[in-house]
């Protein structure tokens, strides 16, 4: 019996890889023979951009699915990985679901439609705790932190923690934390060192052993619509994530 484990990408702060973490953890995972569909739920399409597809251009997206109930299959683009497309309008998503029956849940059924297709489901998500976000939390087995190594940073995992504990008690008794990814970090710095003892202090095992860190590459692959695993095959970037991929794959069901 073939099983799709959904995994979210989430962390209300922006700038913290999200899109990237999810666009190039999802290529790491098709270079090992999996099936991986990338779900975008931020109205800003980066995810749907970093693949090299224009959000304005399309006629049906995410929004179409959570708000009209169409397939995901009609959203879906096929790049490195396939792409379930976000555009701009998703920002009304919030407002028109507001009054639906099962609003949280409009991501989830979705998704079950496409259970067979794939044996994995990213999901990135908006810099926010908002219903997007909730609706991925919800449809979620397990959800990956990337954060930045930095104090301030640091402080909303509380408050990401307490909306888990929310969904946990209301919608999606099992959604567990895979692990918290350091992300964007510069070692040669004090100052992201501390940060990485404080997070190992406070997370222990949740907290992955793989590191992502900061460079360029990163800022130059989505312009050219390629993940890094591509655009430079052979670079600790590209590497980097490879390794994350193994740690995942290693936990299995956790
Ligand atoms: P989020 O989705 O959390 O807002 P992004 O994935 O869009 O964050 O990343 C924010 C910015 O940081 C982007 O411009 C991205 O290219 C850049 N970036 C991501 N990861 C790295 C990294 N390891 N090193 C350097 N720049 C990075
Ligand atoms: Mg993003």
């Amino acid at each position: 019996m073939p099983t799709c484990k959904v995994i979210a990408f989430a962390n209300q702060k922006g700038g913290v890889a999200k899109t990237t973490t999810t666009l190039n953890l999802a290529v790491a995972f098709v270079e090992e023979g999996h099936r991986v569909l990338c779900c975008d739920m931020d109205p800003q399409g980066n995810l749907t951009m970093s693949q090299g597809i224009d959000p304005d251009t399309l006629d049906k997206s995410m929004y179409d699915v959570l708000v009209h109930h169409i397939s995901i299959r009609e959203v879906v683009k096929h790049r490195e990985v396939d792409v379930a497309c976000a555009s701009i309008d998703l920002a009304g998503a919030e407002i028109a679901m507001s009054t639906m029956i099962g609003r949280e849940r409009q991501l989830e059924k979705a998704l079950k439609q496409v259970e067979e297709d794939y044996d994995y489901v990213f999901i990135d998500t908006p810099p926010s705790l908002g219903l997007l976000t909730i609706n991925a939390l919800t449809a979620a087995d397990t959800v990956i932190v990337p954060v930045q190594c930095e104090y301030l940073s640091m402080r909303g995992l509380v408050q990401l923690q307490n909306t888990l504990a929310m969904i946990r008690e209301n919608l999606n008794p099992d959604v567990e934390i895979e692990g918290i990814l350091p992300t964007l970090v510069d070692l040669r710095t004090l100052h992201a060192k501390e940060a990485i003892e404080l997070l190992e202090e406070n997370f222990g095992d949740r907290l992955f052993a793989s590191r992502i860190r900061k460079t360029v590459r990163f800022a130059e692959a989505p312009v050219k619509g390629m993940s890094v695993l591509k655009y430079d095959p052979d670079g600790l970037a590209a590497h980097s994530y490879r390794q994350l991929a193994k740690e995942v794959l290693s936990h299995g069901n956790r």
